[in-house]
């Protein structure tokens, strides 16, 4: 399989560069240049099978000839093998119509971890075969970055800078990254926002010289092997609630529409998916996109859902592609309008298309403390309010979907990672796993630093390889 860029301008690559490169040199993200399909047999015969052999099988057509199946299955054995739940993404029945699909049982409780423990061992096997080495470099409201600095602590050959918004990320998140104490690790918490963290990594990626002297790479979603990586859990869900005999619907939390494109990417391969609800907070545009063709930036605004806080949607450039017939001319004039004037519209003709799979809503703060409400006292589950505003809107719009169709939603985060917000919702301090005991005793490490291009970068030059 080789893989395109969005923006049609960079050299097709195979999926081992494309996992290292990150970002197209064209500005564009890479996609697989063409979708594979599963057959209808293939897809039934995924019921039975473990989470591992399921991410073996949905991931083989995009991995190629990168990695023998042994390999691949090994790598998916160990990565899952990480995670505090046997069924790794187990399915919980909410009522006769709404399911949630956990996807927070990995090391760091967020459903990050999933794309990233596999990421972590396929940096190092790629690196390890090339002697290259790899200075990965991010910016996080929270999740994405301790996701990352677990699953890549103390790899060889990969260097790791985490910037995030100082005294804005939950106390859990921070330790979460602050008391792993890996020499590779390295944590930088940014006197400003998480945009004034995001736009010096852009800077920093920005800088040619210093992009190719310090081999940079990048472990955001923009990155096609965390997509691919998601795409796993579609299958593994649908086929246990009766895939594909049955279509299933999915509702998910979006913020950089990452994961909500992995389950785009799942219909396109073949899967019956009735309808994937995107689901925002009022960091809407992809919402606004979806519903009035409107993608345009607005102000951020802080919410309970700190993940979704976002207002640059960076994966919707791929789901753009598709709808303009995978012409990457087309979408570089459209990115290169939407960068300037920040807004683009999106034509009646597109909308439609985009409007036979997806549905979208914005969920205000109340719908969402309701929703967490509901849940606990129709189900006594506590759900983190990220999983709220996928849940309420997975109930708003129940009604545009064929009654006898079950709906799920994706559970991002574990309640226990935002726990003053889930006591404000519900009235009940959710606790954390008994393997998070320690946290708070737990020695910290991380520099504090300006928002400043010039200081973040030397300190970076004095401890990348
Ligand atoms: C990252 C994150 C999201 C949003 O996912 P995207 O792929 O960026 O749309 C939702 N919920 C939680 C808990 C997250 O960490």
């Amino acid at each position: 399989m080789r893989y395109v860029s969005t923006r049609g301008r960079a050299p097709a690559l195979s999926f081992e560069e494309a996992t290292l490169a990150g970002l197209a040199s064209d500005g564009g993200l890479y996609v697989p240049e063409a979708w594979p399909r599963l057959e209808r047999a293939e897809i039934a015969a995924f019921a039975g099978l473990t989470y591992a052999e399921t991410a073996a099988r949905v991931m083989a057509p995009f991995v190629g000839d990168a990695l023998a199946p042994d390999e691949l299955l090994d790598l998916c054995r160990a990565a899952y093998g990480r995670f505090h739940h046997a069924g790794v993404a187990p399915l919980v029945q909410l009522d006769g119509r709404h399911w949630l699909l956990e996807l927070f049982h990995g090391p760091t409780l967020a459903f990050k971890d999933v794309a990233m423990q596999l990421l972590g061992p396929l940096f190092e096997r790629f690196l390890g075969e090339s002697g290259r080495r790899l200075t990965v470099i991010g910016a996080t409201s929270g999740d994405t970055g301790s996701a990352a600095i677990d699953a890549l602590a103390g790899r060889e050959g990969i260097e790791l800078f985490m910037l995030h918004p100082a005294g804005r990320v939950s106390d859990v998140q921070r330790r979460q990254m602050t008391t792993v104490l890996a020499p590779n690790v390295h944590n930088v918490a940014v006197e400003g926002s998480f945009d004034d963290a995001q736009a010096l990594v852009k800077a920093l990626f920005g800088d040619a010289e210093f992009a190719s002297r310090y081999h940079l790479s990048a472990v955001n979603s923009i990155n096609w092997a965390r997509l691919m990586a998601q795409v796993v859990y579609y299958f593994y869900a649908a086929v246990r609630l009766g895939a594909p005999d049955r279509p299933v619907a999915f509702s998910v939390p979006t913020g950089n529409f990452g994961d909500a494109f992995a389950g785009y990417v799942a219909a396109r391969m073949g899967l019956p998916v009735a309808k994937l609800i995107v689901a925002t907070n009022g960091n809407d545009i992809v919402h606004r996109a979806l519903s009035a063709g409107d993608y345009s930036v607005g102000e951020v605004r802080a919410t309970a859902a700190p993940s979704m806080d976002i207002q640059v949607s960076s994966n919707f450039e791929r789901l753009l592609f598709d709808l303009h017939d995978r012409d990457g001319e087309v979408v570089a004039r459209a990115m290169a309008g939407f960068e300037a004037e920040r807004r683009m519209l999106l034509d009646d003709t597109r909308r439609g298309i985009a409007a036979a799979l997806f549905a979208s809503a914005a969920v205000e703060p109340d719908a969402m403390a309701s929703t967490m409400r509901w849940a606990c006292a129709e189900a006594g589950q506590l759900i983190d309010p990220h999983t709220g505003i996928g849940l309420a809107a997975a109930r708003a719009l129940e009604k545009s979907i064929a009654q006898d169709v079950t709906i799920v939603t994706l559970a991002t985060a574990h309640p226990g990672k935002f726990r003053d917000a889930v006591e404000r919702a519900t009235g009940t301090r959710p606790g954390l796993p008994q393997r998070m005991a320690g946290l708070f005793e737990r020695e910290e490490r991380c520099a504090r630093l300006p928002a400043e291009l010039g200081a973040v970068r030397g300190w970076i030059e004095e401890r990348a390889g």
